[in-house]
């Protein structure tokens, strides 16, 4: 009764999770599994079906069911599964030889064996499945170790009862000292893997809300919140960095928005986003920092460098068509660069990035500023465009 109790307010945990997170449907096979297991458990206790045969067939069946639903569970969070049709399979697989063993060839032990052995071999396929969880992090690595420790214990607990007279017969078996004790190590175990599974649901859930945190809706790449926070992870690691910023803004985008609405204007905004993440190298941080300005954290970067990518984002800007402006139609950008200082915090590099951007504002648009880079045109440290 309290294994019952226990097992559907596990699923009315499951269930809410899943209310609170609609994508995450393993959450709903989790919350199916629990009263699966409890009817067995059920049906078992109180005779229902009656007749020994039926109910063993039936609360056999029951048991298996949940077994697959938590297995599956598991498998589908990590985009795995064995498949419906081998779900099927075992499924019968298991009703008929359970069906077997007491119509056929009556053996109670040959029956506990089929269903531990059989139990323990679900979860060992499903963790070996999952082995790449054990180097995930900590909630995956416990989820990890947990559901094979429940796979192993159904091996010692089924030899065990190799030692049980074979012909107590099932009344004895269920009161005895010994199958009350496994059927506590069942329950505790289960509560383990059952708590497992709710601390890694709700811990995606977490990580989900902190992505969505940090992206930008419209173009998907980081925000100013998100981009902030791995740039200060990165000037926080103790080392001597080298690195630059560059900040981006789009030219007289006012305009754009007036001349075509706004919608064209969020268009464009899309359109220079997933240039710059496109163009930029795998560890370099994009973010669209705010409105219609971008930035760029490029580590291990010099300020040399750091100017010739920006130089490089400029000129594919400005060639780019952009069919939402109208036939031909163009967009420029202005660019500001300076790498990181040895004293440097975040605030006076994007200090001097942003005064650099204004410069560029200043002397014309369409180009980029940088105290720091030798600037390849003989106009002095602002490079003019080429027309
Ligand atoms: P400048 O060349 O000096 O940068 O001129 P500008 O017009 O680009 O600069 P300004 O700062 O005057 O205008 C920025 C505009 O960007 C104003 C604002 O309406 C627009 N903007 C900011 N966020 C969004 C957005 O999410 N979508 C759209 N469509 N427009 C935006
Ligand atoms: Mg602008
Ligand atoms: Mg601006």
């Amino acid at each position: 009764m309290i294994i019952t109790g226990l097992s559907l307010v596990f699923s009315v945990a499951f269930i809410c999770a899943w209310h609170v997170d609609r994508r995450r449907v393993y959450l709903v096979l989790l919350g199916v599994a629990c009263p699966l297991f409890a009817l067995g458990a059920l049906s078992q206790a109180l005779g229902i079906p009656p007749g020994d045969g039926a109910n063993a067939v039936v609360s056999g069946a029951l048991y298996t069911a949940a077994v697959l639903s938590i297995a599956e569970g598991i498998l589908w969070r990590s985009g795995k599964s064995f498949g419906l049709r081998t779900d099927i399979l075992i499924l019968l697989a298991f009703v008929i030889s359970l069906a077997f063993f007491y119509y056929g060839y009556r053996s109670l032990l040959t029956r506990i064996y089929i269903q531990n052995f059989g139990y323990g071999f679900i979860f060992l396929a499903a963790a070996f499945k999952l082995t790449s969880l054990a180097r995930g992090g900590r909630v995956d690595r416990v989820l990890f170790w947990v559901l094979l420790a429940f796979a192993l214990h159904f091996f010692p607990r089924t030899v065990l009862t190799i030692g049980f007279p074979a012909d107590f017969g099932r009344d004895a078996l269920a009161h005895s000292m010994f199958w009350q004790a496994l059927r506590l190590s069942l329950a505790v175990l289960a509560c383990g893997l059952v708590m497992a599974i709710l601390a890694a649901a709700v811990t995606d859930v977490i990580e989900d809300l902190r992505r969505e945190r940090d992206i930008d809706a419209l173009t998907g790449i980081l925000n100013r919140r998100g981009f902030e926070e791995r740039v200060a992870v990165y000037m926080r690691a103790g080392r001597r960095r080298v690195a630059a910023l560059i900040f981006c803004d789009i030219d007289q985008f006012k305009a754009i928005n007036d001349i075509h609405g706004h919608d064209v204007g969020d268009e464009i905004l899309r359109d220079v986003g997933q240039m710059l993440a496109a163009l930029a190298r795998e560890r370099d941080i994009v973010s669209r920092f705010g409105g219609e300005e971008f930035a760029v954290f490029l580590p291990d970067t010099n300020a040399q460098e750091a100017f010739e990518c920006a130089e490089r984002l400029r000129i594919a800007i400005e060639a780019r068509d952009f069919p939402a402006l109208g036939v031909g139609g163009r967009l420029t950008a202005s660019f500001g660069v300076s790498a990181i200082k040895p004293d440097d915090d975040w605030s006076s590099l994007y200090k001097r990035v942003d005064a650099e951007l204004y410069r560029a504002k200043r002397a014309g648009r369409n180009r980029t500023a940088s105290h720091e880079a030798r600037h390849p045109s003989a106009e002095g440290d602002l490079i003019e465009p080429q027309h």
